[in-house]
């Protein structure tokens, strides 16, 4: 889905965040019966096994919103093959194993984010996280928040520039792994938060509104150990648009 459809219906559906269609369910397992009626006639065996039905994956990871090249030359196609075919789509596959006949199968990815532990809670967190990530990136990205995002960081940080210094240190400090995280509460105060692994600020009541993913998968291959460089390098395609969508669409205190 291109990012315009996706905010276009988003908005149409006047959809909360928590609601966004970052992993979509995949369709039941489809009759088979049709499948094998029409498969060539062969001399089955009285004792033959129906074929087992294929595995049909409880979450799906949704395509990026632009090419795997788009984002360069911040980002490259290498670096972001890797990113999200290996390491995102990693994060579905195992997640799909974990659930897979457990009730768990049945929530949402933001559902497992706020209930579950271990090694769920993380498999679904990075799932959700990086598809959040996607959006938070765009090849026509960069330039200034506009409207009450805008106007809100201003009031919360003193200006852009502030909040861009605040971030940028969060994300270069982050010790290990882990995502840095502009974020409001429910008064829609905005704060930026630094949180390790695959945390989110929906275990803490907040409401994510811009990420960047500091894990050093993210950017070894671009930028090798130069978090920093890449970080910096963010703000030329971080994308306003979905920041500002994400904080519009939070209910009113
Ligand atoms: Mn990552």
């Amino acid at each position: 889905m291109q990012r315009r459809e996706f905010l276009t219906s988003s908005l149409a559906a006047g959809a909360a965040l928590a609601t966004l269609n970052l992993a979509s369910r995949a369709a039941h397992a489809a009759d088979t019966k049709g499948a094998s009626a029409k498969a060539p006639a062969t001399p089955a065996t009285p004792t033959a096994e129906p074929a087992p039905a294929p595995a049909v994956d409880t979450f799906v990871q949704p395509p990026l919103p632009y090419s795997l090249a788009a984002l360069a030359p911040f980002l490259k196609e290498e670096q972001m093959n890797f990113h999200y075919n290996k390491h995102h789509a990693g994060y579905f596959k195992k997640l799909n194993g974990l659930v897979a006949g457990k009730p768990e199968a049945k929530l949402s990815l933001e559902e497992l984010i706020t209930k579950a532990q271990g090694p769920i809670f993380n498999n679904a967190a990075q799932a959700w996280n990086h598809s959040f990530f996607w959006n938070c990136m765009s090849p026509d990205g960069g330039g200034t928040p506009k409207g009450p995002l805008g106007e809100s960081i201003d009031r919360d940080f003193g200006g852009l520039d502030q909040f861009k210094k605040l971030f940028t240190e969060t994300a270069v400090t982050l010790f290990g792994s882990g995502w840095a995280w502009l974020a409001a509460g429910k008064d829609k105060k905005l704060q930026v938060v630094g949180l390790p692994n695959a945390d989110n600020p929906l275990r803490q009541g907040l409401t994510p509104v811009l990420t960047l993913d500091v894990w050093e998968h993210a950017y070894y291959i671009d930028y090798r150990n130069d978090r920093a460089k890449y970080v910096d390098e963010f703000w030329s395609k971080v994308n306003w648009e979905f920041a500002a969508h994400n904080f519009a669409s939070m209910a009113k205190a």
